[in-house]
């Protein structure tokens, strides 16, 4: 890797086209923040953000799914911390959990696979919320669970997967900056298609070193006005990925189509659980009805989410819309491009 300071000056010296690059990790966008990388950008250098933050890409109808759930006697919801807060079309997690819904917080699914060994007589529904990096776990919660014969152990999955999220917002961008930890799981295969398709992109890492380098590396390329891929993060992603991560996908889950807050529904770009664990299917399960989205019209998430908009674009923001009080979930997430606005710009 060249040092920072040749990095720094390669950015500097760029005399290449205007160009629009999506951060597409939320991880990225609050680094990207936190370094002041974007102060370093030539002018016509805009970063956009995306759609990688999970929680942010969850429409408001899962959280109708899960609040229909935790209004079940018996059923008992396991959540990462993050969704609680996130806006159903009529109410939050949160809301339903103060009355008196029986929601409890876990720091991974096999926390709450044990939760239903130590409580038999409750059902425990883990909301399955994340990419290509959170979904190993739910997928070894489930195969831990059918080995073990644990009957009141299921998910409700909302995991979606990059490849046609990158192919739907493709037009909007000049390049990609790709994120490090999703690519450690799938390799590169894909951004090699994406390359065969005319789209550039970068696979970058998080330290200040890397993120600079990151940006170097695509100014450099962009400069001859070819598509480019670089994989600037090799110290941790390799070509072929994380093959025991993939395998545990594909022994549990299949691709399905997916409704993203903001890109609507997208076709093979979520994960199902296949038919042999649908027992451990909550949807399945509890024969959910399927619910439609509804959203603040003034809220400008989906527009941010396809970096069609950012966060001053919206009349909410540090008025009606703050941490304390989100009325959307790019406000709510640590990840959130709203959030990361407010902290860093406020
Ligand atoms: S500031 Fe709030 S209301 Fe506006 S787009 Fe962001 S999350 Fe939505």
């Amino acid at each position: 890797m060249q040092t920072l300071e040749t990095a720094r000056a390669q950015i500097a010296a760029y005399a290449g086209p205007s160009l629009t690059i999506m951060e597409v990790c939320g991880t990225h966008t609050h680094e990207i923040f936190r370094l002041g990388l974007r102060q370093i950008l030539p002018k016509n250098v805009h970063l956009v953000s995306g759609p990688g933050c999970p929680v942010c890409v969850t429409p408001p109808s899962y959280i109708d799914e899960a609040l229909a759930l935790a209004a079940m006697d018996n059923v008992t919801i396991a959540t990462f911390g993050d969704l609680l807060r996130i806006p159903g079309s009529h109410g939050s997690l949160r809301t339903a959990r103060e009355h008196g819904a029986t929601i409890r917080l876990v720091y991974s699914p096999l926390d709450a696979l044990e939760m239903a060994k130590e409580q038999p007589e409750r059902e425990i529904v883990f909301l399955s919320v994340g990419f290509e990096t959170t979904v190993p776990g739910a997928c070894a919660a489930v195969l831990a669970a059918h080995e073990q014969g644990i009957p009141n152990f299921s998910l409700l999955t909302a995991n979606k997967t990059m490849p046609k999220a990158y192919e739907a917002l493709m037009d909007n961008v000049d390049c990609y900056l790709y994120p490090g930890h999703v690519c450690a799981i799938t390799g590169t295969a894909v951004c090699e298609e994406l390359l065969a398709k005319g789209v550039s992109g970068v696979v970058a890492g998080f330290t200040m070193h890397e993120l600079v380098t990151a940006m170097a590396v695509i100014l450099h390329h962009a400069q001859n006005k070819k598509p480019f891929f670089v994989n600037a993060y090799p110290r941790v992603v390799r070509p072929e990925g994380n093959r025991e991560a993939q395998a545990l996908i594909a022994r549990c889950m299949e691709a399905v189509a997916s409704e993203w807050r903001g890109l609507g529904v997208i076709p093979d770009s979520g994960l199902a659980l296949k038919q042999e664990f649908a027992a451990m299917d909550a949807r399945k399960r509890f024969a959910l009805p399927p619910m439609q989205s509804h959203t603040n019209p003034r809220c400008r998430c989906g527009d941010i989410l396809r970096g069609a908009a950012n966060p001053h674009d919206c009349p909410l923001f540090d008025k009606a819309c703050t941490p304390d009080h989100p009325v959307g979930a790019c406000m709510v997430s640590s990840e959130g491009t709203c959030a990361a606005y407010y902290h860093y710009f406020h």
